[in-house]
């Protein structure tokens, strides 16, 4: 159904953002008059004017045929279908994708099951393509939206959510802030203080971390066993610490190393708190041990575009196994110092996908195999 009567915006009242307005408006310009055009992503904290200057562009350009398509993140599987259906039209579209601002999630009806990421901001999260492909893949007839939820509004987020949804996840900052808001909390993300999917059963919501289980696949699927090994941690913050308990908790001995020794001290307290019995201990680079097995990257030296970053400039000779929590590229310059003979390798993808693969089997008992 074509919306015929949209917001009376126009680019004239949209001020203080002359620079970002002015590169739009060249670029609509260059796009309806059949000139090269670029794709545009318009970033910025709820409310700074994103949604209103699409409006603006539709209304200022619709004499000169331009129509404006909106795509919601879960409607991605349509795009192809909608492109087909529009392209050779007499007009000049652009294809408009967004998230649901939480107002909009207030007035949200599902029509079937659905689950939904919160967080503020969103950024380009690939977690509704990704639990899209899983829902095909387990033949589930569900959707799963992203929601912008601002920090002040995710108690009132959550509880729609028990109204409307089966499940969530949460990203940045809500990981720890949702803890006391919830019925009760799995142990290791209890333990991490950070919980990254929400399931709701018997009307109680209960929190999980399958960050820990995207990693735990990932070693498992490669046969590494961490019993009595040592391990090298590359970093501290928050993918470094799911890495870190996970190793302890197999009865690893793990070594943090990273530029601020403090903050690598207070992980592994927070650690050895959480965990009294876990061997773990902080190094400096000299002090890394010559018998190491495994070493963890979970810094984002190497990440693209900066490729030729490594966190290490050598491994320790006995080491079997590193995996890089990167997954942009493949193959990170880490990865490159193994010496294939002796030393497995794995990057992050695995991880990212099992994390989502992990949440649908919390969610529904999904079970995925390759
Ligand atoms: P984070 O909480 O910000 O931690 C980043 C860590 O890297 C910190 O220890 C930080 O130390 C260190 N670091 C950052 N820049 C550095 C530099 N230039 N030199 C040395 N150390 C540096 O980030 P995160 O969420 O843990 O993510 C870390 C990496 O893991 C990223 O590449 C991310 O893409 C990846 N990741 C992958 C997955 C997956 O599923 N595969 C999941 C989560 C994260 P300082 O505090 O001193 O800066």
């Amino acid at each position: 159904e074509p919306i015929l009567n949209i917001a009376h915006v126009k680019l004239s009242d949209l001020v203080g953002y002359e620079t970002a307005k002015k590169k739009l408006v060249e670029n609509t310009e260059a796009f309806v008059s059949g000139r090269k055009a670029n794709n545009c992503l318009l970033y910025g904290d709820a409310g700074t004017g994103k949604s209103s200057s699409i409006k603006a562009i539709a209304n200022e350009y619709y004499d000169r045929g331009l129509r404006i398509i909106e795509v919601y993140r879960h409607q991605f599987r349509d795009l192809n279908d909608v492109i087909a259906q529009i392209k050779n039209r007499n007009y000049k579209f652009i294809i408009y994708m967004d998230d649901l601002s939480f107002e909009e999630f207030e007035a949200f009806q599902p029509t079937r099951e659905t689950y939904a990421l919160f967080g503020y901001p969103l950024g380009h999260t690939m977690s509704p393509a990704l639990h899209h492909a899983l829902f095909a893949a387990a033949s589930r007839d569900a959707d799963y939206i992203a929601v912008t939820v601002p920090p002040e509004l995710l108690a009132d987020a959550l509880a729609l959510a028990r109204q409307k949804l089966a499940g969530i996840n949460l990203t940045i900052p809500h990981k720890k802030a949702v803890i006391p808001l919830l019925d009760a909390v799995d142990q290791s993300a209890a333990d991490l203080s950070s919980v990254n999917t929400v399931a709701f059963r018997d009307g109680k919501a209960i929190g999980f971390n399958t960050d820990i289980l995207g990693f735990a696949e990932s070693l498992e699927r490669d046969g590494v066993s961490l019993r009595g090994k040592k391990v090298l941690l590359l970093g501290y913050g928050g993918a470094a610490a799911v890495m870190g308990y996970h190793c302890l908790c197999e009865g690893a001995h793990l070594f943090i190393t990273g530029r601020n020794p403090e903050k690598a001290q207070a992980l592994c307290n927070h650690l050895t708190r959480v965990l009294p019995s876990a061997k773990c201990t902080v190094c400096t680079r000299r002090q890394i041990p010559k018998d190491t097995a495994v070493v963890l990257n979970a810094t984002p030296l190497g990440m693209f575009p900066r490729e030729d970053k490594t966190p290490l400039y050598f491994l320790p000779r006995k080491t079997v196994y590193v995996f890089d929590a990167i997954y942009n590229p493949p193959v990170t310059a880490l990865m490159k110092l193994a010496n294939p003979r002796r030393t497995k390798t794995r990057d992050g993808l695995f991880m990212l996908v099992m994390q989502d693969a992990s949440a649908q089997t919390i969610w529904y008992n999904a079970q995925f195999s390759d």
